[in-house]
């Protein structure tokens, strides 16, 4: 969210003067309260500014956090995704480490061949644990994690709630499907972050 000039300058005079009321922010900017009453929801809202009855309003010292916290509810993971690797469950495991070589992905997505729904998920410490144990030759329909366990999200949910799922459930890598869990395309953790460093650098 992008704060107006008028409420930038609200919040440095709140900084300067707090606590002060509403009448005096307005007459300090030469206007009515009633023409900043919106401004003042906003800043309250957000939880930038504090307002206390018979006080008036204080400096929360959040406006990075909420913004950042704002902005992360804006963006939607339709935003923020990538295309996914897909393969079949009869794929070998010596073949999906070959493509995760090949795509720099960190994991793959396997897709039911008869109706194209996601079928299973097969990471990085996957591969390597089913290598270790010399099953190069097995299929990952046998080591995949498998449906209905697999963490997904749709592309109208916010990045925040991407970021949410990544996180509680310690995984690295969100599958983007439709309702009928076809796959859209994925949210890694690196996408998060990436998009963390992009909202931080617009902040500074
Ligand atoms: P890595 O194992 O390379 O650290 P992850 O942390 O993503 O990568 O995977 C940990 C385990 O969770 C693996 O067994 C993987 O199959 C499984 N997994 C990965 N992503 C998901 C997901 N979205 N939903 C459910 N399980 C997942």
């Amino acid at each position: 969210m992008k704060l107006s000039p008028r409420q930038e300058e609200i919040i440095s005079i709140v900084k300067n003067h707090e606590p002060i009321t509403g009448d005096e922010i307005a007459s300090k900017l030469g206007l009515t309260k009633s023409t900043l009453r919106s401004d003042f929801a906003v800043l309250t809202m957000t939880g930038i500014l504090d307002a206390r009855q018979k006080v008036g309003y204080i400096y929360s010292g959040l406006t990075e956090k909420s913004l950042l916290y704002e902005a992360f509810s804006e963006y939607l993971v339709k935003d923020i995704m990538v295309q996914a690797i897909t393969v079949t469950p009869d794929t070998t495991v010596q073949n999906a480490i070959t493509h995760l070589f090949m795509y720099d992905a960190g994991s793959i997505y396997v897709i039911d061949e008869a109706d194209h729904k996601l079928a299973g998920i097969v990471s990085r410490k996957d591969l390597l644990r089913s290598a270790i144990g010399q099953l190069m030759d097995t299929p990952l329909a046998i080591i995949m994690t498998r449906m209905p366990n697999i963490i997904v999200a749709q592309p109208d949910q916010t990045a925040l709630d991407a970021a949410r799922l990544i996180s509680e459930h310690q995984i690295d890598s969100l599958p983007i499907v439709t309702a009928d869990y076809e796959i859209l395309g994925k949210v890694s953790k690196t996408h998060i972050v990436n998009l963390l460093v992009e909202l931080s650098q617009s902040e500074e």
